[in-house]
């Protein structure tokens, strides 16, 4: 009897159709751990992919393969925008983190890293932390955004933080003319790592903010940090938020946050933050247009983070890393400008300007095929 249970010619045709932007998959099985895993390899143009670890329990392995390809794409985009010399790419591991982990699965996970031979590094995702990939790390270099005592950056916030506070400069300058900070009103939904650490760099400028979070701690901090220049908060209800006359929007809690229902309410000029996936639909951004509303790409403003993880491999350096968020700055009001020449969303902008950075590269890397080699194995 055949192993192999036979797919039909369409169904192969299928998934290679699914994966034909994809430069590898590898499905990867342990028996005595239990580990099953996919890592996709999107795009190495750049150097080689980068992408965090997660875990989940998946209700079917299609439904892992899309998020795994879905996910390493969006980390090409990320990784060419923040300007880091790494592809995109992504793991997933299938199982529920709060029973199916064990040191030596994540170890089986490390082998089949250290497999790709430094095709692809990886970190901690949604389901995955620092601890377990101290136990990837015995078998593999390829694992990034470890604590400081095992040579990582430390808490990626900070950056992350810094970045968006750069973001805000820079969307300032598009909309006033002049990058202070101090001078506008912002709605800062999510007091948490990165949004408590924004607010109080806004507030550290002279801005007023409009504050919201579900954690009573949060909002106690925010008010004491303050407690010197009465005004300067608000604090507001989780769904009034939205409808504050404020100049930006700061969504720092969670995604999907421009929708139908947040559309109609919105006041502010622009809308930038750290929180993932911020549209719902790509048509939400051609609508922000519409009305008027500037966004910054949140893979972009929020990609401070990516550049610490990035950075690691020159060796853990703070000063070196918030050096590089500045960039950001310079990016975004790039990106705004050439949105506003072609007549196109900010998001639209920032993925041409990638396509034109990767293409660049590409063109570079030809020429020079036969001399320089892909810095594989960096850490060699
Ligand atoms: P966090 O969990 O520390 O903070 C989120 C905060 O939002 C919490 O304080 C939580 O109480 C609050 N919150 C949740 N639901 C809310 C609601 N309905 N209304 C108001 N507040 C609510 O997370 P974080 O690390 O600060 O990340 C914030 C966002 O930025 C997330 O979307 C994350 O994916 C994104 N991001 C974070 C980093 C990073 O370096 N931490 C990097 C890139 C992107």
């Amino acid at each position: 009897m055949s192993l192999v249970k036979k797919t039909s010619i369409t169904e192969g045709f299928l998934l290679f159709e699914q994966m034909s932007e994809h430069e590898q998959v590898v499905f990867c099985n342990d028996q005595e751990t239990g580990l099953k895993a996919i890592i996709a390899i999107h795009d190495t143009t750049l150097g080689p992919a980068l992408g965090g670890c997660r875990m989940q329990p998946y209700d079917s392995v299609e439904e892992a393969l899309e998020d795994v390809l879905r996910l390493s794409k969006g980390m090409t985009y990320k990784c060419a925008a923040a300007d880091v010399d790494f592809g995109g790419g992504k793991a997933v591991i299938i199982g529920d983190p709060q029973k199916d982990k064990s040191p030596e699965l994540f170890r089986a996970f490390g082998q089949f890293v250290a497999s790709l031979g430094g095709r692809f590094y990886t970190g901690t995702d949604m389901g995955t932390n620092m601890e377990d990939f101290i136990h990837a790390m015995k078998e593999t270099k390829c694992i990034v955004g470890v604590p400081e005592a095992y040579g990582g950056g430390g808490d990626s916030s900070v950056p992350t933080a810094m970045g968006v506070l750069y973001g805000i400069q820079a969307t300032n300058k598009m909309l006033f003319g002049k990058e202070d900070l101090g001078s506008a009103a912002y709605a800062v939904q999510g007091l948490g790592k990165v949004g408590y650490k924004v607010a109080e760099g806004l507030l550290e400028a002279g801005a007023r903010i409009f504050v919201t979070d579900i954690n009573e701690q949060s909002i106690k901090a925010i008010q004491e940090r303050a407690h010197t220049t009465p005004g300067a908060v608000t604090v507001v209800g989780s769904d009034e938020i939205y409808s504050q006359e404020a100049d930006v929007f700061v969504p720092c809690a969670f995604g999907g946050v421009v929708n139908d229902a947040t559309m109609k309410q919105f006041k502010v000029k622009a809308i930038a933050g750290s929180a993932n996936n911020q549209l719902l639909t790509e048509d939400h951004g051609r609508q922000l247009v519409e009305k008027g509303i500037l966004y910054a790409p949140d893979y972009m403003i929020n990609s401070g983070g990516l550049i610490q993880v990035a950075d690691e491999l020159y060796g853990a350096n703070k000063e070196r890393v918030l050096a590089k968020t500045k960039h950001i700055y310079n990016a975004l009001l790039e990106v705004y400008q050439q949105a506003e020449l072609d007549h196109i969303t900010t998001v639209e902008a920032a993925n041409k300007m990638c396509e034109q950075r990767m293409a660049a590269r590409s063109r570079r890397n030809s020429f020079f095929s036969s001399s320089v080699k892909p810095k594989w194995d960096i850490r060699d």
